[in-house]
């Protein structure tokens, strides 16, 4: 008897372990939220006690030593590279500025006098075509395919950041529209009730695409008076990029709070909207675009501190423009994300990623931009564009006497077509043979602040180091992560549309605004990496992860298989462990 009994336990036991697995207690998640704290340092979580983003590196799969892995290191590069697995030389852009070689974009452009375009003008289609063009299948198309029907959408404060990572894939995208007042057709009402200029939510593919209970309602209309800029728009260093009404902070209009908040609750309302309907969500692809902002403008980490700029830590709302505050709000935002899919019961088939695009340096040793009211897209942008005409070729004589070094050059300066330039320098020529790449080079190893140079191989597949001995030394430190990183960084955005001659700078250095990215940096390369769900292993992970691997990682981690049929990731998955 004593030994039928014992038999019959095992039986029931391995009964109910088939069940546990049978119902799902471990299921693969079934969607995805990924976050992107713009511009966030991996230090802000402890640096401005970031509750939230701590739990999750504490109970999640962290990456410490994860960098952004590509360049250019920018917003509206790296957005499209998460969710589509390729690196930035094999997606249709690799830069805030790009030559269109395969004429993807002429028929949209014909009266454009130059190939040169700058993908903070593009529209949604433009976006569409260059990932069409580009052949790859992109995370949205995945999860369509593994739950039909469902919703995938991404939202963000920028246009350009949100119409990106949409395009071709997702069912929606919303952003904060451009500006209306008075003047061009803004709605009285909504002028007096918020106090001047507004924008209201604005659509990829179109603002049609956005759901009414989004763009009906008109908590998603928000002040973006630029008279309404907290004191940026006169205080150096902001002013270089100064705030515009609430659309990167929350401000204080009860019931239209702008910034993250508004990105939250637009994220909330597709959360609650679609949750147990035939159209469920199964990703949403979140930016909270206030760490970069705030960022940008005071230099973030220890540059954004009390004894440089006479803040009062005690008083928040006062203070919201700078990172102490707004890292804080970004990270509350992210508890409400959460909060909502607990309300929701979603939290368990939730794969939660939490990352950042970019990190930044502060320009606290060097800042070779103009110093002035409004500077930012000056310093940023010099020549012409497809799609604005001559709108960024200021006069050399007005750009930044440092940059001034390569575009004024009696040599080389006649033949530059665009220059962009952040912490790194991206140069186009007009001819680009290795003669005239090589002489570009060479005056740019004299430009304030590049530690190294590089000239595009004429087949447009790598970057070839033309010197390391530039005027402006490398330090050790420099020097150490240079050698490890830089030849690899700069290859990822090797194609034919990018830069020829390519300016590496040094730490805290910077040309386009005081805090800067773009480039090869170790502190603009570096970005928190966390993937949690309640069925994952608990982790702290040493290996260098890339953003390039995030899709590919949660494809595998959902239990989606690749398309063999499908361009192959540049990504590779990592294997997150299951309890
Ligand atoms: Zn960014």
């Amino acid at each position: 008897m004593k030994r039928v009994r014992k038999g019959l336990l095992f039986t029931i036991v391995v009964l109910l372990v088939l069940l546990v697995v049978a119902t799902g207690a471990f299921a693969a998640p079934k969607r995805v939220l990924i976050v992107v704290m713009d511009q966030m340092h991996p230090e802000y979580a402890k640096q401005y006690n970031m509750t939230n983003v701590l739990w999750l590196m504490n109970n999640g799969a962290n990456f410490q030593n994860a960098i952004v892995g590509d360049m250019a290191s920018e917003t509206v590069v790296s957005h499209n590279v998460m969710v589509s697995g390729m690196l930035p030389k094999n997606q249709g852009w690799s830069d805030e500025a790009f030559r269109d070689t395969g004429g993807v974009l002429s028929a949209a452009y014909p009266a454009r006098t130059t190939d040169m375009y700058v993908t903070g003008d593009l529209g949604y289609s433009d976006f569409a075509a260059l990932v069409a063009a580009g052949g790859y299948k992109k995370l949205g198309t995945y999860l369509h395919e593994a739950t039909p029907g469902s919703t995938v959408a991404c939202v963000g404060e920028k246009s350009y950041q949100v119409r990106s990572m949409t395009a071709g894939s997702s069912d929606f995208g919303v952003f904060l529209g451009s500006t209306k007042n008075a003047t061009n057709g803004g709605d009285p009402a909504l002028i007096s009730l918020l106090g001047g200029a507004y924008r209201a939510p604005g659509g990829a593919p179109s603002t049609g695409a956005v759901p009414t209970y989004i763009t009906g309602d008109t908590r998603f209309t928000i002040n973006s008076d630029p008279n309404n800029d907290y004191g940026t728009l006169t205080t150096s260093p902001a002013w270089i990029y100064p705030e515009d009404g609430d659309r990167m902070v929350p401000g204080y209009i009860e019931g239209h709070l702008g910034g993250d908040n508004w990105v939250a609750d637009a994220t909330m309302a597709i959360m609650k909207n679609t949750a147990g309907t035939a159209n469920d969500w199964s990703g949403l692809f979140v930016n909270f675009g206030a760490i970069d902002k705030s960022g940008h403008m005071w230099g973030g980490g220890e540059a954004d501190n009390l004894k440089t700029y006479n803040w009062d830590p005690n008083n928040w709302l006062d203070n919201m423009t700078h990172e102490s505050f707004i890292a804080k709000n970004a990270d509350n935002q992210l508890g409400r994300l959460i909060g909502t899919l607990k309300a929701l019961g979603e939290f368990k088939d939730t794969l939660i990623v939490v990352t950042a695009d970019h990190g930044s340096t502060a320009a606290t040793r060097h800042f070779y931009g103009n110093d002035a009211q409004g500077a930012g897209d000056f310093n940023w942008y010099w020549g012409n564009s497809a799609t604005d005409g001559d709108y960024y070729a200021t006069p050399v004589a007005e750009m930044s006497p440092a940059i001034q070094t390569l575009l004024g050059n009696s040599t080389v300066g006649g033949n530059i077509s665009f220059s962009y330039q952040s912490t790194g320098i991206e140069t186009w020529l007009k001819s680009f043979t290795m003669p005239e790449k090589k002489a570009a080079a060479k005056v740019m190893r004299t430009v304030p602040g590049v530690i190294a140079t590089y000239v595009k191989a004429d087949d447009g597949s790598a970057y070839i180091l033309d010197s390391a001995k530039t005027k402006t030394k490398m330090t050790a430190a420099e020097k150490g992560w240079w050698k490890s990183h830089a030849q690899m960084l700069v290859n990822t955005m090797a194609w034919s549309g990018s830069a020829d001659v390519v300016g590496l700078l040094a730490d805290r250095t910077s040309y386009g605004a005081f805090g800067d990215h773009g480039g090869a940096q170790k502190d603009v390369q570096r970005v928190p990496m966390i993937f949690y769900n309640p069925s994952l292993m608990t982790a702290q992970r040493g290996a260098e992860i890339h953003t390039v691997d995030i899709m590919p990682t949660v494809m595998k981690a959902m239990g989606i298989a690749v398309d063999p049929a499908a361009k192959i990731m540049d990504g590779k998955a990592y294997m997150l462990a299951t309890k």
